[in-house]
C-alpha cells in the first residue's frame, strides 16, 4: 500500500513536471530590439520556435532594408535605381506597382518620387532649412512621371525614388510572410510607427497605444484594442525642425505644393492587413485630411484613427464588435468621422 503510493506520488511529479517543461516550450518568450529602415525594431514571439522564428525575422528586415530599400546603401536594389538601372527584381517591380496604384487613388497625396524633395528639405538631418520657392518647384516638377511597366523602371531626369513612407511597413509584412512566425502563438514586431500583430489565438485581442502627439515618445493619448493587424501611424512630431522664428516644419509632404502637409492633423494610424498598406496610407491620409482620406480608406478595407491640431481623436471605427478604442488623456475627445 506504502509503495503504491509512493509509485502515485511519482507519476504526479514526473507528469507535472512534463507539463512545466511543455508549457515552457509551447511559451517560450523572446524578445529583441536591433535598428533598421532608420528606426528601432522591437519584436517579441511567443511559441515552440520563437528563437527560431525571431531569428528568421530579423534576418528578413535586415535584408530587406540592405539590399531592397535603402536610399543610401550602395548594395540596395532602389539605389541602383536611382543611380540609372532600369531592370528590376520581381520583389521590386511588384511592390512600385503598388506604389503607383497608391498614387493614382490618393490623387497625388502619395507619390514615392518625392526623393529630391525630401533632400532638398533634409529634415531629419543637420542640413534641415526651408529651400526657396524655384528649389521646390523644380523638385516636384516631375515626381509623379516615373513609371514602372513589367520590371522596366523609368525615371525623368531629376526624379528619385524614396520608399520611407512604406518601408516599415513593408518591413511588417516581411516578417509575418515567414512560416515560423506564422507558427509562433502570438506575436509583435514594431518597426518604428508599423507594427504588426500575430496571434494564433482565434479572435485574440491586443491593446495598442495611439502615441500623444503633444506628449513623449512613451506618452499615449488612446488605446486601441483590436484584432491581428498591421497598425501605422504617421505624425508630424517624427521628425521635423524649427526655424529662427519658431515656424516648424515635419517630415510629410503634400507632393503637390512641395511643402510639409498641413491638413489640419497631428497623426493618423492606419488599421489594416496589409503592412505596406498600412504604412502607405497613414502618410497619404496625412496629406489628404480627413475628408478627403475617407473614400481612400474605404477602398483598401482599413481602419484609422486621425488626431486633430484641435485635440479631437476622430475614428472610421463605427459600430464595433468587440474592437475598442479609448481615450486615455481627458485633454482629447472623441468623435467618429463622417
Ligand atoms: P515615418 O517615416 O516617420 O514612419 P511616414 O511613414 O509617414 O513616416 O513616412 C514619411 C517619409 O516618407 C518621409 O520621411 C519621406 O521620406 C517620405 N514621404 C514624405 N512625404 C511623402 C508623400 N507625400 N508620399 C510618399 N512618401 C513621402
Ligand atoms: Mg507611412
Amino acid at each position: 500500500m506504502k509503495k503504491k503510493g509512493i509509485v502515485l506520488a511519482a507519476v504526479a511529479v514526473v507528469i507535472l513536471a512534463a507539463v512545466i517543461v511543455c508549457d515552457f516550450l509551447f511559451n517560450k518568450t523572446v524578445s529583441d530590439t536591433f535598428l533598421a529602415m532608420n528606426t528601432t525594431v522591437s519584436a517579441e514571439l511567443t511559441g515552440l520556435k520563437s528563437e527560431a522564428a525571431l531569428a528568421e525575422v530579423k534576418e528578413k528586415i535586415l535584408h530587406l532594408d540592405e539590399k531592397l530599400l535603402s536610399r543610401t546603401n550602395e548594395n540596395s536594389e532602389i539605389y541602383s535605381v536611382n543611380n540609372g538601372k532600369t531592370e528590376v527584381s520581381n520583389e521590386l517591380a511588384s511592390l512600385l506597382s503598388v506604389m503607383k496604384q497608391l498614387e493614382k487613388n490618393s490623387g497625388g497625396a502619395f507619390c514615392i518620387g518625392v526623393a529630391q524633395l525630401t533632400d532638398l528639405w533634409g529634415i531629419g538631418t543637420e542640413y534641415a532649412r526651408v529651400p526657396d520657392e524655384a528649389e521646390i518647384k523644380a523638385a516636384i516638377e516631375n515626381c509623379y512621371d516615373w513609371q514602372i511597366d513589367g520590371n522596366t523602371v523609368y525615371l525623368p531626369e531629376g526624379v528619385k525614388l524614396d520608399l520611407g513612407a512604406v518601408g516599415k511597413g513593408e518591413a511588417c509584412d516581411h516578417a509575418n510572410s515567414t512560416v515560423s512566425f506564422k507558427n509562433c502563438k502570438e506575436s509583435v514586431v514594431a518597426v518604428g510607427g508599423s507594427v504588426l500583430l500575430h496571434s494564433t489565438v482565434p479572435k485574440a485581442l491586443f491593446k495598442v497605444g495611439i502615441r500623444d502627439p503633444l506628449g513623449e515618445a512613451n506618452e499615449y493619448c488612446a488605446v486601441l484594442e483590436i484584432g491581428e493587424a498591421c497598425v501605422s501611424t504617421s505624425g508630424n512630431y517624427e521628425r521635423f525642425f524649427e526655424d529662427e522664428r519658431g515656424n516648424r516644419y515635419h517630415h510629410i509632404f503634400d507632393p503637390s505644393t512641395g511643402y510639409p502637409a498641413d491638413s489640419g492633423l497631428m497623426s493618423v494610424t492606419v488599421v489594416t492587413q496589409s503592412g505596406t498598406i498600412s504604412d502607405a496610407l497613414s502618410t497619404a491620409c496625412f496629406v489628404l485630411g480627413i475628408e478627403k482620406s475617407l473614400p481612400l480608406l474605404e477602398r483598401y478595407n482599413a481602419q484609422a484613427v486621425f488626431i486633430t491640431e484641435d485635440k479631437q481623436i476622430i475614428t472610421t471605427y463605427g459600430e464595433l464588435e468587440n474592437e475598442t478604442i479609448t481615450v486615455t488623456n481627458d485633454s482629447y475627445t472623441l468623435g467618429e468621422a463622417k
